[in-house]
């Protein structure tokens, strides 16, 4: 939707290059380019990586209010990302672990992670560019490197960077080269055939490897990591990143590499602008398959909560900072999703047209966002509409129904029978029953008996509707 030129703000984010909050623009004038790294498919998405995936779309819905044009590309990586421990493809050792073809394990993974972004609201990416195959334009790129110097054949026949002829290597996550140890370890162990510690793997030779391996001039290997991500983000969008999207962890070595990397390929700062999102710790932890700690969307799901109650939780918490989520957060923001949704039902009956009064506060939300995305200032405006004598019920809902977008929370959801269990849809049935026979007193015992499984009723206009009040027992 086109919006009124004074709610019109400029979207700023903190540029992990230059240190500073700046305007996110683009390079074309018209189309905002972005580049989200994307998953390793050789397990389920944790809630923690869904925290990083939302950030694309939070700068998604932030240009697209003002109705600005986004060509957003997530890639699926299923080849390539090595384990830090084992120096083995994750893909293949989770291949071996389950006994199944590496790549229809990395389907079945893709297929699960495109139900959590949408069960957490996240508008989809406009491609999902798998690695295997991409391989072609990541051979044309090594090549290119090879030409330009930048790259060399290793007495094993893989393809290595030279990371000293990248003079600006570690402008992004301030290692230097020179300060680098040697035996840091990166995705590949120290073979020898590198000329230098801190060089990396383009293209790394086969050796015994038999699976997810492809012929090239140097003969049969696979991609390294970081190469993945230089080609698809500069094929897919044409050259250049107005910006590009990562948890923290990835700027150093997979960001760091790939700008050394996309930089000589096209002889200009190939992106803009970097964006890095904070981890999510859960009960004070970093969550990580390693610590223990892993929560899955599933598990929000198999509480009977809305996962968006997860969405939420992250909204609370600006992207930048660590935040700790905990059960008791969750089972919080649900109930609040849940009044807030009852209430919108209630105000809506309201018929009050948008006025400046109630585009004022759609701007100062917005105005929030675009201000290096302190969504958790526009939650707390969101949260101070409920008891606001500011504005009448249905200028409230007004409010809503144009900031529901930036959000994404479906503060609109009408409460689906469906979403509860077979003995409250009969208890809710049951008091229709009793109200239509104007039996009041059964009437009131079935609602404390939804009650104490979770669930409010209220009478309406429009008759008996229902929200969470808890989770449900
Ligand atoms: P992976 O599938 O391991 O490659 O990770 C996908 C994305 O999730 C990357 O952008 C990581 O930086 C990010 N990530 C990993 N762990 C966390 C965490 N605990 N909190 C937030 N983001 C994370
Ligand atoms: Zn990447």
């Amino acid at each position: 939707m086109k919006r009124e030129p004074s709610t019109i703000e400029t979207l700023h984010i903190y540029d992990t290059l230059q240190r500073t909050v700046a305007p996110v623009l683009s390079r074309d004038g018209s189309t905002f380019r972005i580049y989200c790294c994307g998953p390793t498919v050789y397990r389920d998405a944790h809630v923690g990586n869904l925290r990083t995936f939302l950030l694309s779309d939070l700068v998604r819905r932030t240009l697209e209010f003002s109705g600005k044009k986004v060509q957003l590309v997530q890639n699926i990586t299923d080849v390539g990302h090595m384990s830090e421990d084992f120096e083995e493809d994750k893909v293949l050792s989770q291949s071996r672990l389950e006994q199944r073809d590496p790549f229809a394990i990395a389907r079945d993974y893709e297929g699960r992670f495109h139900a959590d972004l949408k069960s957490i609201n996240v508008i989809p990416a406009d491609a999902y560019p798998r690695a295997s195959e991409c391989i072609d334009m990541m051979i044309k790129h090594i090549k290119r490197l090879l030409e330009l110097d930048f790259a060399y054949v290793g007495d094993d026949s893989s393809v290595y960077f030279d990371a000293a002829k990248f003079g600006d290597y570690g402008a992004l996550s301030g290692n230097r080269l020179d300060a680098l140890k040697p035996g840091h370890r990166y995705e590949y162990s120290e073979d020898g055939a590198k000329r230098f510690h801190a060089d990396w793997a383009l293209w790394k030779a086969a050796g015994n490897r038999t699976e997810m391996i492809w012929q090239t001039p140097w003969g049969p290997g696979f991609p390294g990591w970081h190469i993945e991500c230089s080609a698809m983000s500069l094929h897919y969008l044409d050259g250049y990143v107005d910006l590009h999207i990562g948890g923290i962890d990835l700027r150093f070595p997979h960001h760091e590499n790939e700008r050394a990397q996309s930089n000589p390929l096209t002889g200009d700062e190939a992106v803009s602008l970097w964006l890095h999102g904070e981890h999510l710790l859960f009960e004070g932890r970093k969550m990580s398959k390693s610590a223990g700690n892993v929560v899955l969307l599933r598990d929000v799901i198999a509480r009977g909560i809305d996962p968006l109650a997860v969405r939420m939780c992250f909204l609370e918490n600006r992207y930048r900072s660590q935040m700790d989520l905990s059960w008791q957060s969750i089972e919080a923001s649900f109930a609040w999703l849940q009044r807030m949704r009852a209430k919108y039902q209630e105000w809506s009956d309201a018929k009050v047209a948008t006025t400046t009064h109630t585009q004022s506060s759609v701007a100062a939300i917005y105005r929030d966002f675009c201000d290096d995305l302190d969504t958790p200032r526009a939650m707390l405006k969101l949260r101070a509409l409920e008891k606001s004598e500011e504005f009448s019920p249905g200028e409230k809902a007004r409010i809503i129904e144009e900031v529901d977008s930036l959000f994404g929370l479906n503060l609109m959801a009408q409460q689906s029978d469906s979403d509860l269990p077979a003995e409250a849809i009969s208890l809710l049935e049951a008091r229709i029953a009793a109200r239509a026979a104007r039996d009041f007193s059964r009437s009131d015992e079935l609602r404390d008996q939804l009650a104490e499984m979770g669930i409010e009723v209220r009478d309406t206009s429009a008759g008996q509707s229902w929200s969470r009040i808890s989770r449900l027992r």
